[in-house]
């Protein structure tokens, strides 16, 4: 019954802007709140080469991203600063790596059905000014690609969350030992997945 959709696992970094910012609780909140439920955490400062590895799990995430950001300057009329898409991730990736070593971060595994699609809806988009009010990054940050480009920095967007299932395993191996990682029961999931809601009348 392991492939059934409550079993799906994704991985959550608050990054070190939220921890400053003191949005800890409140980031826990949005995703317990919802129904997920926390299978692994830990706090950590990341090594350069943890975070290199991190955002590169993907062999195709540097022409990807290069390309995707590309075409949000053409599609704003902007030039983009490199036509080689190779070039443009090197910067993003190099201040990604600073951004994300100048303090600890919190790892975090959460568990349940849809669980890297439910927790990218509560996340929001990558950008947080036009990431939409209600998600994490709409109602928590203003940084903008404008204003990160301006400053030749990572944007400031509070969290990562895995893009896709196959993702979400990648990242999780990477972040966590298998035993640190953990299989339990909480009585909300009677609610959220529970068939027959036999338990409720005794
Ligand atoms: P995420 O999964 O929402 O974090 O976004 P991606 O996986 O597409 O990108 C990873 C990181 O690369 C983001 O958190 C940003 O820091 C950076 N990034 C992605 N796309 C862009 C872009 O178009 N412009 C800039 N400046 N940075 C970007
Ligand atoms: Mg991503």
């Amino acid at each position: 019954m392991k492939n059934h959709p409550k079993y799906e696992r994704t991985l959550v970094i608050i990054k070190p802007d939220g921890i400053q910012r003191s949005l800890i609780g409140e980031i826990f909140k949005r995703y317990e709140q919802i129904g997920l439920k926390l299978v692994g955490v830990k706090m950590m400062i990341p090594t350069a080469e943890l975070i290199e590895q991190h955002y590169t799990l993907d062999p195709e995430w540097r022409v990807k991203t290069g390309l995707k950001t590309i075409k949000g300057y053409v599609d704003k009329g902007q030039t983009p600063p490199h036509t080689d898409p190779l070039k443009i991730t090197g910067i993003i990736l190099k201040n990604l790596v600073e951004y994300m070593t100048k303090g600890p971060v919190i790892a975090m595994v959460w568990q349940g059905a849809h669980a890297v699609e439910i927790v990218r809806k509560v996340t929001g988009g990558t950008e947080p000014l036009s990431s939409p009010v209600g998600t994490i990054r709409g109602d928590y940050v203003l940084d903008s690609y404008r204003m990160s480009d301006t400053d030749n920095r990572a944007v400031r967007n509070l969290v990562h969350a895995s893009g896709s299932v196959k993702e979400a395993q990648d990242e999780i191996a990477h972040w966590f030992k298998k035993e640190e990682v953990f299989d339990y029961t909480v009585s909300a999931e009677q609610m959220l997945y529970d068939v027959n809601l036999d338990g409720i009348l005794g």
